[in-house]
């Protein structure tokens, strides 16, 4: 630049932080607009019976199309959104956006899945969390029995919280997942005393199967099979991991190696071939 454009422009310190936090505000702004703009929309990652090849069900996984920036992904908007508050507004979409997709597969006659929807720590424990999935199922038609709820071990430290939501949650006969297990950091005594119906593996000791990996994986398996708890391994990725996964009688598996998470349209192509 010439030494007159230089004189007039502000000078950037432009540390990594700085760009880091420039670009959070950029995208914390543009999530409020997103939704309204029809931005987000949902893919589908199939849950596999192991031992049966079937199908059982689809995980509902948030996508947001930024027009420049193109796919944003989850990892970078949901802390953003859970930390601003947005996770509320766009929880609640995901979650009716996901129940009516589930619905319209059923009444299209496709044989109907469970359909897992990812819930936040701030969602769940707003006070009228579960009258608003009610509401959301009543609205969609759809039976509670296909919808199941993934939360993650670290919502289950406040046992007072949790465990009349969660108890509330199987009244309504919605079923309820513990998503990312092993990485949470919290006691176990929650999962003998709530009602939960599958433990998911955290990827990060599928992905690499060490020895003391491949113990940890042996070990919450014996453990949800003791607690007649079902057992989903996340991110598998090779037959390696499948064979190891069959030994150990795993009760099902959702990875690469199945199928990636799919818009709606290539969900029906892959349940037809199926
Ligand atoms: P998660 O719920 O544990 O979802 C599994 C993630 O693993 C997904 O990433 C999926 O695409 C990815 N994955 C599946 N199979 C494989 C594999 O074989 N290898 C590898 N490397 N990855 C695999 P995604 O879609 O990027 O989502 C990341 C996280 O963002 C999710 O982790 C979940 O915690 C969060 N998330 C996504 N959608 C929502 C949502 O609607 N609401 C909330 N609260 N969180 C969401
Ligand atoms: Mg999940
Ligand atoms: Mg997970
Ligand atoms: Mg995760």
């Amino acid at each position: 630049m010439t030494k007159e454009e230089g004189n007039h422009r502000f000078r950037f310190f432009t540390s990594d932080l700085q760009v880091k936090l420039l670009e959070k505000s950029f995208l914390e702004m543009e999530l409020r607009q997103a939704l309204d703009n029809k931005q987000f929309s949902l893919h589908y990652q199939p849950q596999i019976d192991l031992a049966t090849g079937l199908i059982k069900g689809l995980e509902a996984l948030a996508r947001w199309e930024h027009p420049e920036r193109g796919f944003i992904a989850p990892n970078r908007f949901i802390p953003i959104a859970e930390e601003n508050g947005f996770i509320l507004q766009l929880g609640a979409w995901v979650l009716r956006q996901a129940c009516r997709q589930a619905k319209a597969w059923q009444d299209k006659g496709f044989l109907p899945l469970r359909i897992s929807v990812n819930v936040s720590m701030r969602q769940f424990i707003q006070p009228a969390f579960v009258e608003d999935v009610k509401k959301i199922l009543a609205e969609t038609g759809l039976d509670p029995a296909y919808l199941n709820l993934e939360i993650t071990e670290s919502m289950m430290s406040d046992v007072q919280q949790c465990q009349p939501k969660l108890i509330e949650l199987q009244q309504a006969g919605i079923s309820v997942s513990i998503d990312d297990f092993g990485t949470g950091y919290s006691s176990l005594l929650y999962l003998s005393k709530f009602p939960i119906s599958h433990l998911k593996i955290d990827q990060a000791f599928i992905g690499e199967l060490s020895k003391e990996n491949s113990m940890i994986v042996k070990a919450i398996i014996d453990l949800a099979k003791n607690l007649n708890l079902n057992v989903i391994a996340e991110g598998v990725e090779t037959s390696e991991q499948e064979n190891f996964l069959k030994e150990l009688k795993c009760d099902e598996v959702q990875g690469y190696y199945y199928a990636k998470p799919m818009p709606w349209n290539e969900v029906e192509k892959f349940l037809n071939r199926t």
